[in-house]
């Protein structure tokens, strides 16, 4: 047996009911083989068991009263994965489906991904099964209290940043930073990133692993003479990440045509009104069909994963894990597919991802194409250590340097690994190379 498959092994043994988890490993470790074989001080440094093993894992009690006065227990968690690198960096995840696996799944990922910016930050996740959905405001507050009065012993801007993902925005990242703030009696404000910019966000955080992805794309697209204009795009999602990948996507010239949540897609062949979108789940916070009422010509579709039924020039999943599964795969590139740009954490299924590869279709995975919301976070703990802001233009220049930076260090060790071009292996190998060659200057063990 190779060195990886015993360390698989030992990592599916240990961790056997966290399947998400072990397919991240799995996905990261299929593109290890050549490294280790150029160099062994890796295996003999036992590299790779180590990386799967977080530093530190903090699962805590989050109780809290609802508005009817009846105490709820939720279960809260910070996985702080990997330090070698920086501060633990890596957002929350509010949902009703979060566990240990899922967090751990996205931890690991962060390690790669926080890499490969080339900004000096580890890797971390954390969240809680507590579901914001159908929550009042203060109930929202209350939680998000009770959740720092934990956490914040684990936290500092030097120790470990969180930020926000699904289910956790400006608004949580506020109520977070409020207690933090009042129990430590400082004004840290590096401690959290995805900040409101009263009391120092960094402009662009918003909305960059939207705009980042679509850097990605486009200069993805343009390394193998492409464009993005006139392409027909399907996203996932109407949060966060979708609704500035479908802005970038419209101002980069393409027609985005169809957009989800987690009951249903919305196709609209007119282009897709990201305004009314934005109305309808950001202020509102209905569901996506109630776009009909607005555009009756548009149609909808049942069910999560509906819109990859729709043909298209490129795929943007930008909603959560395993979206994409082999039979929409199958179904995208019958229909033609030449594209897709992760925005979520690991959409694709990792069948779905291998079919994608061999029918040459391009991949812009999400360690590298969704890299940009933390590489702005990064930016944004600068400036709090500076005490000083860029401005929207200067945030986004630097934004878009660092995406194209990730696209060319993911190709470049996807040919020398002997991958061609497949940025699925180079992602993986050029973070992998920066998180090894940190630790074992480091000793750490
Ligand atoms: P949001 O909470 O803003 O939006 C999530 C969207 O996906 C919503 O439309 C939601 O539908 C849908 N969705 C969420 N969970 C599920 C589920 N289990 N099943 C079906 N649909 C679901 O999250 P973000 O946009 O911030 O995050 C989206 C993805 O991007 C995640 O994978 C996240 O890890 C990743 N990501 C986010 C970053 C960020 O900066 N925010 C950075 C890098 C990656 P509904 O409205 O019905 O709930």
């Amino acid at each position: 047996m190779t060195y990886i498959n015993e360390v698989f092994e030992n990592v599916k043994n240990r961790n056997s009911n966290e399947k998400e988890f072990l397919q991240a490993v799995e996905e990261v470790f299929e593109s290890l083989t050549p490294v280790f074989e150029k160099h062994p001080q890796y295996a003999e440094a036992n590299i790779l068991e180590r990386l799967c093993e977080p530093e530190r894992q903090i699962l805590f009690r989050v109780p809290w009263v609802d508005d009817s006065g009846k105490i709820q227990v939720n279960r809260g968690f910070r996985i702080q994965f990997n330090g070698a690198r920086g501060p633990y960096k890596g957002g929350l995840r509010f949902h009703s489906s979060v566990y240990i696996g899922i967090v751990k799944f996205l931890g690991f990922e962060q390690i790669f991904k926080n890499a490969l910016t080339g900004l000096p930050i580890g890797g971390g996740k954390g969240g809680s099964d507590f579901d914001p959905k159908g929550k009042s405001n203060a109930e929202v507050m209350r939680f998000c209290q009770s959740f720092m009065t934990e956490l914040y012993r684990h936290i500092g801007p030097d120790v470990d940043v969180p930020a926000g993902d699904i289910g956790v925005g400006g608004r949580e990242i506020g109520y977070l930073y409020g207690q933090y703030r009042r129990i430590k009696g400082t004004f840290e404000n590096g401690v959290l990133t995805g900040k409101g910019l009263s009391y120092g966000g960094s402009l662009v955080r918003t909305e960059a692993t939207g705009f980042g992805l679509l850097y990605f794309v486009e200069e993805m697209l343009s390394f193998n003479n492409q464009s993005l204009h006139g392409k027909k795009v399907v996203i996932s999602g109407a949060g966060n990440v979708a609704t500035y990948a479908c802005q970038k996507a419209q101002e980069l010239g393409a027609l985005v045509i169809a957009m989800s949540d987690s009951r249903g897609c919305i196709y609209d062949e007119n282009g897709i009104d990201l305004g009314l979108v934005r109305e309808l789940k950001e202020i509102k916070r209905v569901d996506i069909s109630e776009y009909l009422d607005t555009y009756p010509n548009a149609e909808y579709k049942k069910g999560f994963g509906s819109g990859w039924s729709i043909p298209c020039d490129i795929a943007l999943p930008c909603a959560t894990q395993n979206d994409i599964t082999l039979e929409h795969a199958k179904t995208l590139v019958a229909n033609g597919l030449l594209a897709v740009g992760e925005g979520a954490n690991m959409p694709t299924t990792n069948e779905a991802l291998q079919y994608l590869l061999d029918h040459n279709i391009l991949v812009a995975p999400a360690k590298a194409a969704n890299a940009g919301g933390v590489a702005t976070s990064a930016l944004e703990m600068s400036q709090n250590s500076m005490r000083y802001n860029w401005t929207f233009e200067e945030v986004d220049r630097k934004l878009k340097e660092i995406m194209i930076n990730i696209h060319k260090n993911a190709y470049e060790a996807s040919k020398e690994y002997g991958f061609g071009y497949n940025l699925v292996a180079g992602a993986n190998i050029a973070g992998f190379i920066q998180v090894a060659e940190a630790m074992m200057a480091q000793g750490d063990y």
